[in-house]
């Protein structure tokens, strides 16, 4: 929408091994019969994957990402993976907030703002990750979560060309259920302008992307929503079939 790039990035979680490579070479393989200008396409892998994603991906317009970052470049953090090594293995995006990293491993606002600014440090784009739990929707506090997430996750230095927004309600993910589209219109016009109000001008082309639930069925619908740039694919990435009829709804 208004001459914005959209994003349509999937987020592959924990899965993946060698057996998941010709899935991988079938979405570059489609991508390569046309993926419009317009459109720009992402898969975010496990981090066990990516130096062979992106061999994988490198003749094609896909691009590969990482599903999270420390917030270090190096040091004592076994387990963890840094932005640097995400990009030196060949990520160009790393997604950085998710629910389930929010969840599972207790990110805070804080430690998300401190990711995305390790991402920017490292030379990849941050996809920061917000978004209303059920309980919180149906007490009416979404717009005040995306707010309170916002300004405390996304820096204030942040621009449209090192940050994409992602609104994912966190009960429509993996759930089968989706906002309706006067819902999901009514969140991502809170988030420009509340993007707005933290970053000025430079909102106005910043890509927020909708996630959860996106299936070929419902893409057409909701990536035709006033202020959705894309969208961020779970469950339905992990199909080459599926992942491309969604990038074709746009
Ligand atoms: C996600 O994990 O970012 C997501 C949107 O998952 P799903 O599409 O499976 O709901």
């Amino acid at each position: 929408t208004h001459g914005i790039r959209s994003l349509v990035a999937g987020n592959w979680k924990m899965h993946g091994t060698s057996a998941s490579m010709p899935e991988l070479h079938a979405i570059a393989n489609g991508f390569m019969q046309g993926l419009d200008a317009e459109t720009e396409a992402l898969i975010c892998v496990p981090a066990t994957l990516l130096t062979r994603a992106a061999d994988v991906l490198k003749s094609s317009p896909v691009k590969a990402g990482g599903q999270d970052c420390h917030a270090n470049a190096s040091g004592a953090h076994t387990g963890d993976v840094s932005a640097e090594m995400l990009k030196d293995a060949g990520a160009s995006f790393v997604i950085v907030g998710h629910s389930e990293r929010r969840t599972d491993h207790g990110e805070t606002d804080a430690v998300v703002r401190a990711k995305a600014e390790a991402a920017w440090r490292a030379g990849l784009t941050a996809i920061i990750c917000i978004g209303e739990t059920r309980l919180e929707r149906e007490s009416g506090q979404t717009l005040a979560v995306l707010s309170r997430q916002i300004s405390g996750s996304v820096p204030a230095s942040a621009t449209a060309a090192n940050t994409v927004i992602a609104y994912e309600p966190v009960w429509a993910i993996g759930t089968g259920l989706t906002p309706t589209v006067e819902d999901v219109a009514e969140a991502h016009a809170h988030i420009r302008s509340e993007l707005s109000a933290l970053i000025g001008q430079r909102a106005a082309t910043m890509r927020i992307l909708y996630g959860g639930s996106v299936k070929p069925s419902n893409a057409r619908e909701l990536l035709a929503i006033d202020n959705v740039n894309g969208a961020l694919v779970g469950g339905a990435s992990l199909k080459a079939a599926d992942f491309l009829a969604i990038a074709e709804a746009y």
